[in-house]
């Protein structure tokens, strides 16, 4: 009776480990969709839309990129998108369980949360960059649409000087004082802060990269960042093979791209200039055509 029992099971044991196996692109594409987050944050399985745990083994993008041999895929169909609500920071990551918050001993500013997966990966490469005698530390992670609001309108209005000057004063025109911001500054909705897979490391102030415990921490990160998923994605511009747009050279600017990735991909499908708006200056925004020139102007080697 027990074996026989045991033989009746086994087709459908087989059958089970076969679709266990091989998920359908269909299955993966759609269990991508979930990401607002029915799995919290300390489960150990990788979810659908995210890589393997580990970098280091695959520094891959999401599992709904194709297989390099393949023509370029078109974009993704709109049910694989994560909700455009975390590609422009309209979120509380306190309350949701795709963010995590940094460990207390690597904060070094007020914005602690990231995403659930960077967050995990940083924690891995500060503990491997302390146990060789570097110390790393957040000093900005994620920041909401308001977080960066208050950030542009105070530039705008002179109440943060630029360069020096109150811009309100010495720039009247809203195009060329927009582009005086955007130095290094996103508009509310362009910046990759917003999504949780960005971190200012130890500095924002490109002067300390030219000190020596600067130089020392920055040439620690290029030659080991990539290692653990992340990318310096605001370069050098302007010299051959290099970035023509965009922000100036952030050596403080990191992305976990296994996540940033595939949310750059989805970002110009899903975000578009009436996401845009909502703050002084906002009407700048087409005319300098910000999506273009600055959220996708990146170091073509963390391109995906
Ligand atoms: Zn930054």
């Amino acid at each position: 009776m027990k074996s026989g029992r045991a033989i009746a099971l086994l087709p459908l044991m087989l059958l089970f480990a076969a679709c266990s196996a091989n998920p359908s692109t269909d299955e993966a594409a759609a269990q991508a969709a979930i990401v607002t987050p029915t799995s919290a944050g300390v489960s150990e399985a990788p979810s659908a839309d995210q890589p393997p745990a580990d970098p280091r083994v695959a520094p891959a993008p999401g599992t709904d990129t194709p297989p390099a041999a393949e023509p370029a895929a078109p974009p993704e169909p709109a049910t694989s998108h994560v909700a455009v609500k975390y590609l422009i920071g309209d979120i509380d990551p306190s309350h949701d369980p795709m963010f995590a918050r940094i460990p207390d001993k690597f904060q070094g500013g007020t914005r602690v949360w990231g995403h659930k997966d960077a967050v995990e990966a940083f924690v891995r490469m500060a503990e491997d960059a302390e146990a060789n005698g570097y110390k790393l530390k957040i000093v900005s992670a994620f920041r909401s649409f308001s977080d960066q609001k208050q950030i542009w309108e105070d530039k705008w209005t002179g109440k943060t000087l630029v360069g020096g000057k109150k811009l309100n004063a010495s720039v009247p025109d809203p195009k060329e004082r927009a582009l005086k911001i955007l130095t290094y500054s996103s508009m509310p909705a362009t910046s990759r802060h917003h999504w949780g897979t960005d971190f200012d490391i130890n500095s924002i102030d490109p002067k300390f990269f030219n000190t020596k415990d600067g130089k020392h921490i920055y040439d620690w990160l290029v030659a080991h960042a990539p290692q653990y998923g992340f990318c310096q994605v605001y370069s050098h511009k302007g010299d051959p093979g290099e970035r023509t747009t965009g922000y100036e050279e952030e050596k403080w600017h990191w992305s976990y791209l296994p996540v940033a990735g595939w949310y750059l991909k989805q970002y110009p499908i899903d975000v578009g200039y009436d996401h845009i708006k909502g703050f002084l200056g906002s009407e700048a925004a087409p005319g300098i055509n910000v999506i273009k020139t600055y959220v996708q102007s990146i170091n073509p080697e963390c391109v995906q």
